[in-house]
């Protein structure tokens, strides 16, 4: 089956065709013919299944027809950065369509965005704090709405949004469409779509899904050595993009800093930082100028940068949930990618909940020449815990190295280990030249 057969517009498929867009992937098929026909859908999908175009060129589709210039279609996410990346779908896929698109979120002045609204958009990409103070402010008309869409609702529950999205949902009119997407559904999500959703059809789509496309494996390490080895990991030259997690907001920017003193062009994402430098963040990953993203979970959501090649969990996440959903970063529309874990005794009962849930046992694997028993004395210490949680220093998204002391350049000789293991054919073709260390007279 093939996008032609949904039988959209033209202007439709002709940005269904810019976007590469050659075969619907699952949920699309499912989701795409009854959204079509106006049937409420709850899409059990999580991120990298291709749900944004699910929802974004069936409604691209029905606004074509009808009144321009009034905001006929909401779609609420949870994070700035989801926001801006369906909106950036929704512009792309609509590129020839005319109709328009514009995003609210908060951590960004009002002013442009009221001026945005004014602007007559037929479609707004929403948070729902900052929607809701336009609503107060009377800044954004929602009598319109024809087609609501809840996106990654249950990231959205575990946020705290959802007394927010049912004063959100008191504005806009009962006969509309409603669609609500979500990796899995918490008997809160199950409420919200009993109370809102009128005879929905619902598509789910297998949770294994990264299965098929990431490789897992395990890097069992002593906390102390976890710096150590992350940076031993980063050697293998066969890489592209890589987004490391780490539990907190400090970590996230203590590794990254780390990273940078050693040579490598990384940056931090998480939620101390700006909206703006979260943005110059999220693009110089996009764009390759930062081959490293180190990032928490909230910070990391609706990142969508299709070229990732490995995820690396510095720290295991908290839930089985928040696994599926970072290693939903790689392997993105069926491409390959590395799904890496560095565990200590203390994740073992979360490593069980994740094998028991994929159905498989994880690889654990050990690096031939790295020192497991060394103290930390021999190897870069990892700032524990709670140290990293006082350090407060902002380090945001500073110039990769800009603080490069000559001790801590890297050195450039060629690694025979492999520490990423039989590589897949798929990345065969990769030379050390797209190593992630960067030149030797970059970044002074
Ligand atoms: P999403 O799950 O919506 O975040 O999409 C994940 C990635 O898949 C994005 O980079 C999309 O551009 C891409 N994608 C979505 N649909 C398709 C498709 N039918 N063929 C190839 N790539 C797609």
């Amino acid at each position: 089956m093939n996008f032609e057969s949904f039988n959209l517009h033209p202007s439709i498929m002709s940005g269904v065709r810019e976007l590469g867009y050659v075969t619907p992937t699952p949920i699309q098929l499912q989701a795409i013919p009854p959204i079509l026909q106006g049937q409420d859908v709850v899409g059990l999908a999580q991120t990298g299944t291709g749900k944004t175009a699910a929802f974004v060129l069936p409604i691209l589709q029905r606004l074509l027809q009808g009144q321009r210039g009034c905001v006929r279609s909401l779609i609420i996410a949870p994070t700035r950065e989801l926001a801006e990346q369906t909106h950036d779908t929704t512009q792309r896929l609509g590129k020839q369509t005319r109709l328009r698109s514009v995003t609210v979120y908060g951590g960004v002045n009002m002013t442009p965005q009221i001026q945005k609204l004014r602007g007559k958009a037929e479609i707004v990409v929403a948070c729902p704090g900052r929607l809701l103070d336009h609503i107060r402010q009377k800044t954004v008309n929602l009598s319109h709405i024809e087609v609501l869409v809840l996106d990654e609702a249950d990231r959205m529950f575990d946020m705290g949004f959802l007394p927010d999205i049912r004063k959100i949902l008191k504005h806009l009119p009962a006969h509309r469409q409603t669609l609500l997407f979500s990796a899995t559904m918490p008997d809160d999500i199950r409420r919200l779509a009993h109370d809102i959703l009128r005879n929905p059809i619902t598509v789910q789509i297998n949770h294994t899904i990264p299965l098929t496309t990431v490789s897992h494996a395990l890097y069992p390490v002593e906390h102390h050595h976890k710096n150590t080895l992350l940076m031993k990991l980063l050697k293998h030259p066969d890489t592209e993009s890589i987004l490391v997690f780490t539990r907190t907001k400090q970590r996230a920017m203590s590794v990254a800093q780390r990273l940078k003193k050693a040579g490598y062009i990384a940056t931090s994402l998480q939620g101390n930082m700006s909206q703006n430098q979260r943005q110059a963040a999220l693009d110089g990953f996009r764009k390759g100028s930062f081959k490293i993203l180190v990032a928490t979970d909230i910070a990391a959501r609706g990142i969508d940068v299709s070229h990732i090649s490995h995820v690396i969990n510095f720290d295991m996440p908290d839930t089985v949930d928040a696994y599926t959903h970072r290693i939903g970063r790689t392997g993105r529309a069926a491409k390959t990618g590395d799904a890496f874990t560095l565990t200590t005794q203390n994740d073992n009962a979360m490593v069980r909940a994740i094998e028991n849930t994929l159905g498989m046992k994880l690889e654990r694997r050990k690096l031939e020449d790295f020192d497991y028993t060394s103290s930390s004395a021999h190897n870069t210490p990892a700032v524990p815990l709670q140290q990293s949680q006082r350090h407060h220093r902002r380090t945001g998204a500073k110039r990769a190295g800009s603080h490069m002391s000559s001790d801590s350049k890297p050195r450039y000789h060629r690694t025979s280990e492999k520490p990423f293991g039989k590589r897949r054919s798929s990345h065969a073709g990769h030379s050390s030249g797209s190593s992630v260390r960067k030149p030797h007279s970059s970044h002074s």
